[in-house]
């Protein structure tokens, strides 16, 4: 079992380089025991002002900084990171849930932003572009566009702020974050860390609060030029509505709903244990995560069975603890809506196949907050779990006979965030991948996101990239000096 350590920072909001006091406090407890790890100082709207203020001021020296010292600032902060990764990822588990595993693999993933973007950092290049006119020319610049203001989710609370933290810092932006509520500590243990970077006092301010106060300041402040929010759909249209008055730029991460496609010739061992792999992922709680498994009716039943061998033989406990694969729900209420679906899904003529009770014997656990790894046959497009996001560890098999019907039903949804393609024809499956609306597919891998790649959805899944070349252009504004052409005569 690991052990947390005492903490190393203040869990208090991080403005100015300073922990400030606030008056009222969030309590964040362990999802897996239900204990109070903390009472966390909320940022209010007068705080929260002073952090843009703040970041506004820092903009000035930090936009005008090399861009190459910008990036070695951020290649440290990877370093560093990466060396207290054991402690961060305790952190992580306490807070979050998720398996200490898993949550070491999300401050690795963390790390590799801000060492791609400090690499990206150098590679922001202006052109000049021939005038139409003799003896003129014209300079196309990118700028860092200002302030950013970035609401992030509770499923992966250091990894979703650091994509956005390392991009807009790289552009030369100064960042304002507000970590979820129910996660801030882990947030608030990376100010120590950017400060011992080099990260400018100023440059990134965290300040944890309620969503819609923060938001409502990022979106009324004039100073607030971008809003970065991962999020639900519903908090995604509410930030765009918000930030209309005031014509600020709007990156938005939501939710999905994705499709995963088994193709006829699919090896099934290896889609199941990818399968498996897939939804006990911070169980189940990932926007990314397989909703909708399309399944041939001729294998639906040999896929059925072994699935429900590797569910069985799953551990969930506390992620805290050695030899668990999944840990809690964030919370009860998630439980019971998850709960309440494969319920309505099962009144509505689905089958589970199996599920499992595994954590209901263990002590010291808070058993209203974990939700067993469940398959459920005979799902119809129609039923909720399949119209909306599951948020659990819950995989749904929804027969299908041809190809082409299985891309369509896919397809028919409002979001469009990932897909998975599981085949040995790699002609098809690229077909397949191809049709698919959506912002990423993955064929043959469960786990395709890299900071290399742009990273965004389509329809109501958002707008906007995170990572790749793309990322940063959501920080960067396009401007464009005209003007005479230098002569070598004066
Ligand atoms: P949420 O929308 O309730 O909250 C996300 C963040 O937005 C939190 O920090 C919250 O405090 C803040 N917020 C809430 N109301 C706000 C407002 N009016 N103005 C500004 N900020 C506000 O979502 P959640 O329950 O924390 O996270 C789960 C959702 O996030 C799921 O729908 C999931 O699919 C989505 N998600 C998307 C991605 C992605 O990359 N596309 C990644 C992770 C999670």
């Amino acid at each position: 079992m690991k052990t947390l350590p005492r903490f190393w920072f203040d869990p208090r909001p991080w403005v100015d380089g300073v922990w400030q006091p606030t008056d009222g406090t969030i309590a964040v407890r362990n999802p897996a025991t239900g204990a109070v790890l903390a009472e966390v100082g909320r940022a209010d709207e007068r705080l929260v002002t002073r952090a843009i203020d703040g970041a506004a001021r820092a903009f000035r020296s930090w936009s005008g900084t090399p861009a190459a010292t910008r990036g070695a600032v951020l290649s440290r902060l990877a370093t560093i990171l990466r060396a207290r990764r054991d402690d961060y990822a305790t952190l992580l588990t306490a807070e979050q849930g998720k398996t200490w595993a898993q949550a070491s693999g999300e401050i690795e993933y963390a790390a590799t932003f801000f060492a791609w973007f400090g690499e990206e950092a150098r590679r922001v290049h202006g052109r000049i572009v021939p005038h139409p006119e003799a003896g003129r020319e014209f300079l196309v610049e990118r700028r860092p566009a200002g302030v950013a203001g970035l609401v992030t989710p509770w499923n992966f609370p250091l990894a979703q702020g650091a994509k956005k933290i390392a991009a807009a810092l790289a552009a030369g932006c100064t960042a304002v974050w507000k970590p979820a509520e129910l996660t801030p500590l882990v947030a608030l243990a990376l100010a120590p860390l950017a400060a011992e970077a080099g990260v400018p006092d100023g440059v990134l301010q965290i300040v944890p609060g309620q969503g819609s106060v923060v938001g409502g300041v990022f979106a009324s402040h004039p100073l607030v030029r971008i809003i970065s929010l991962t999020g639900s759909t519903a908090t995604g249209a509410h930030v765009l509505a918000a930030a209309a008055p005031g014509i600020k730029r709007v990156s938005l991460e939501l939710g999905g709903n994705a499709p995963f496609i088994v193709l006829p010739d699919a090896d099934l061992d290896f889609v199941a244990a990818e399968l498996v792999r897939l939804k006990v992922f911070v169980s189940g709680q990932v926007c990314v995560t397989a909703n909708r498994v399309f399944v041939p009716e001729s294998a639906a039943a040999e896929l059925e069975a072994r699935l429900a061998a590797r569910v069985a033989a799953l551990v969930v406990g506390n992620g805290l603890a050695d030899g668990v694969d999944m840990g809690p729900l964030i919370h009860a209420a998630a439980c019971r809506d998850v709960a309440t679906r494969v319920a309505a899904a099962v009144g509505e003529g689905a089958r589970i196949v199996t599920e499992n009770r595994s954590a209901d014997a263990a002590a010291d656990l808070d058993h209203a907050n974990f939700s067993p790894p469940t398959v459920v046959a005979g799902v119809t497009d129609e039923m909720r779990l399949a119209q909306e996001e599951i948020f659990g560890p819950v995989i749904p098999l929804l027969a299908y006979r041809r190809v082409g019907e299985a891309v369509e039903r896919a397809n028919a949804t409002p979001y469009g965030l990932a897909a998975y393609v599981y085949g040995r024809d790699l002609d098809r499956c690229r077909a397949v991948a191809g049709a698919l609306e959506v912002g990423i597919v993955g064929v043959n891998e469960w786990r395709p996101l890299k900071a290399e790649i742009p990273f965004g959805g389509v329809k109501q899944s958002g707008m906007g990239a995170e990572g790749g070349e793309e990322g940063m252009r959501e920080f960067l504004e396009t401007r464009v000096v005209s003007m005479p052409r230098p002569g070598i005569e004066g």
